[in-house]
């Protein structure tokens, strides 16, 4: 989401002269986009803030001025703080309020400064410009739509409540719309956001609502768009319409990021998620049936305030049940006004640095046997991004695993059958038939 934010705070500020540039050092500006959902992500900032001061520093030696600004939800948090402790950042701002930064800048033109974290009344979707081009770091191939925002769950360790705001959906004929300019700027996929991304539930462009189901069932008609995704997930919220539309949507992609973070019902209930471990399982049971290939990814939370050595065996007795072919986690990590901060039996470091290794391990594993078992097989691939390598593209299978091939650039942005050679830990590589890997091929493959 913090991607598609600053890709979007690019849109807002190219009518005032701005390009996204590759370097702070020499800029006008410079945005950090934060990221407050653990400590050590918030802890970046000021270091970062410190190093953009020297650059800050150097320009003005030189008689410029950069324009220094901290964006994203460690300014929500913090956004006070920070203008205390960094006098030289001219603007702090949160994610609902980047639609204001022309007049933000007008504000920091006269030597002002501005903090600007209020949760605003009309949806920030309303005010900003449409969508310039790609909104992902990939090129316009494989981009990025946010189309919910915000949360209304209360998971007791999260912060995304008070930093993102409300739940909200955005109305379902402007994602069209906006879907529709994405495809023809380039994009052959859309990953549809939102921090809980099936609760959608959208103003419908007649009458009523609709729910992620429908949504991506008329997104699947926007032609020229062959896949889309959607993340991420909360288990409670997937419905029967978005269950059956992966039975019955082909470019929807066979993947999902299902977030389940413990396998212990006690901890469930003490995190407030609202499913249990069971009610896990049989979700990802009708999903299996409804799309038998799909492949599944989860968040892991371990050393929750008061889990056990029994509890975390519970995690790791559901990880091997359902097998996992992606997985993120992540140490418990104590976010001020949280309720678990509260909470007694806070898990000792030394303990939660063990379970995350033991989880690791056996998610590694899964990943790898996943991974190893593509080996000859035929897999589509979305080409969208050159290799380190010369003569090397990279792209992703249905399962968002990247693939490596030899390939001529001709083929970035079209999706090529690829013969897969080896599975490593974090890739596949694979050929092209041989057909497709001269640059004059391109028609005979694309
Ligand atoms: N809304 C979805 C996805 C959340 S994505 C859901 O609730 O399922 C954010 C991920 O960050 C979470 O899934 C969780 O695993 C991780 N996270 C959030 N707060 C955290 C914290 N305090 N400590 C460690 N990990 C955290």
């Amino acid at each position: 989401m913090n991607v598609y934010d600053s890709a979007r705070m690019a849109d807002v500020l190219a009518p005032l002269g701005f390009l996204p540039i590759d370097d702070a050092e020499g800029a006008d500006m410079v945005i950090l986009n934060t990221c407050h959902i653990r400590e050590k992500a918030a802890e970046k900032v000021y270091s970062e803030l410190g190093r953009l001061r020297s650059l800050q520093q150097e320009k003005a030696r030189g008689g410029g001025r950069m324009i220094l600004a901290v964006a994203g939800c460690v300014a929500q948090a913090e956004g006070e703080e920070i203008m205390r402790r960094a006098p030289y950042v001219d603007m702090v701002f949160g994610p609902q309020s980047y639609q204001n930064l022309p007049e933000m800048v007008a504000r920091v033109a006269r030597a002002g400064r501005v903090l600007d974290i209020d949760f605003p009344a009309e949806p920030k979707f309303d005010r900003l410009p449409e969508v310039a081009g790609g909104t992902a770091d990939t090129g316009p191939w494989s981009t990025f739509l946010a189309i919910q925002e915000g949360c209304d769950k209360f998971c007791t360790f999260c912060v995304v409540p008070y930093t993102r705001g409300a739940e909200y959906s955005r109305p379902a004929a402007d994602i069209l719309k906006e879907a529709r300019r994405l495809v023809e700027a380039g994009a052959r996929e859309i990953m549809l956001l939102g921090q809980n991304v099936n609760c959608y539930h959208g103003e419908a462009p007649i009458d009523g609502e609709w729910g992620l189901g429908r949504l991506v069932r008329e997104l699947a008609d926007v032609s020229g768009l062959e896949r889309i995704r959607y993340t991420t997930s909360y288990p409670a919220d997937m419905d029967d319409d978005l269950i059956t539309a992966h039975a019955e949507v082909p470019t929807l992609m066979p993947f999902l990021h299902l977030p389940v973070q413990s396998g212990s019902d006690r901890i469930l209930n003490a995190m407030n998620r609202r499913h249990s471990a069971e009610d896990y399982r049989t979700l990802v049971g009708r999903l299996r049936e409804a799309r038998p290939d799909l492949a599944l990814s989860s968040d892991f939370i371990v050393g929750f305030p008061g889990e056990t050595d029994a509890d975390f065996q519970e995690t790791l007795d559901l990880i091997d049940a359902i097998g996992f072919v992606q997985a993120y986690s992540f140490k418990y990590s104590a976010r001020p006004g949280t309720p678990a901060v509260d909470m007694p039996d806070q898990v000792p470091e030394n303990l939660k640095n063990g379970r995350l290794a033991e989880l690791q391990n056996l998610l590694n594993a899964q990943q790898i046997a996943f991974n190893k078992d593509c080996k000859d097989r035929i897999l589509p691939v979305l080409f969208d991004r050159p290799g380190r390598r010369e003569g090397q593209l990279v792209g992703r299978s249905p399962y968002m695993q990247p693939v490596h091939a030899t390939a001529p650039a001709s083929l970035l942005g079209t999706i090529q059958d690829v013969y897969i050679e080896a599975g490593h830990p974090n890739s596949l590589a694979g050929v092209l038939p041989l057909s497709c890997r001269r640059p004059s091929d391109k028609r005979a493959c694309a």
